[in-house]
């Protein structure tokens, strides 16, 4: 069978069992984007990678590449370990949230070393932040949404330029960002996402929040509409249903 031997740095994003002994590994590379690795016999109590395969975990592989079927591992070392981020239950499923959504996502080749860079980032700041994690997350999907080409611009509105939380609607898919209330009347404008105004404060203020972060308080619902609206933004433009499972606990 055709193959390559190739090495690359990469992030295992999703973990699954096969077969009786074997495992595959859903990795996100900087060289070659989205891999998917069987590490052969990983979970019988003799394997070399007893103990190592951990998921969201940054390593080094080396692999036999194949184009059209299972790439398969060949040696693995951890370059950061991010198991910290399991023990605290929010965390854990706040960079679980993003690697739902890489898992999701199709990449342009130009672009992986830039995603591949972004989750590196993203989880190290993760873990350094004590309160209200959920809005580094939400920074993430904003940095997401610019990579890929249909920026979401939440500081104002995208006709009128007010920034006025009284009267901002809330946010317009076709207008990729937020809108006012006079604004939709006047340009008849379709595809929106109604928000309260909790959700507006903090979409207005997301970018410049970094040093109030553990001031706030949010509340349940508000998380949930943001949620929503990034679900529902990125579906609109990648004309496919994303899904968030992982931050349903919050
Ligand atoms: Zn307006």
């Amino acid at each position: 069978m055709s193959h390559t031997i190739e090495k690359c740095n990469a992030f295992a994003l999703r973990i699954t069992n096969y077969s009786n002994t074997s495992q595959i590994i859903q990795f996100f590379s900087d060289k070659f984007g989205h891999i998917d690795v069987i590490a052969k016999g990983s979970r019988s109590s003799k394997s070399k990678y007893q103990g190592l395969l951990q998921p969201l975990n940054n390593y080094e592989i080396v692999i036999y590449k194949k184009e059209s079927t299972l790439s398969i591992l060949k040696e693995i070392s951890i370059i950061q370990d991010n198991m910290d981020l399991f023990n605290n239950i929010e965390k854990a499923a706040i960079a679980q949230g993003a690697a739902e959504i890489y898992l999701q996502l199709m990449f342009e080749e130009n672009d992986y070393c830039k995603f591949y860079d972004l989750l590196e980032s993203y989880l190290n700041y993760l873990k350094n932040v004590d309160k209200n994690h959920i809005l580094i997350f939400w920074r993430f999907l904003l940095r997401v949404t610019k990579y890929l080409g249909f920026s979401l611009k939440i500081d104002k509105c995208q006709f009128c330029q007010t920034t006025n939380p009284d009267t901002i609607y809330g946010i317009s898919f076709k207008q990729n960002g937020l809108i006012c209330k006079d604004c939709i009347k006047k340009k008849n404008i379709t595809r929106n996402f109604k928000c309260n105004k909790d959700t507006i404060k903090i979409l207005l203020y997301l970018k410049n929040i970094s040093n109030q972060i553990n001031n706030l308080e949010i509340s349940k619902s508000t998380t949930k509409e943001i949620n929503a609206v990034f679900k529902n933004y990125l579906s609109y433009h990648l004309h496919k249903r994303i899904h968030l499972k992982s931050l349903e606990i919050l």
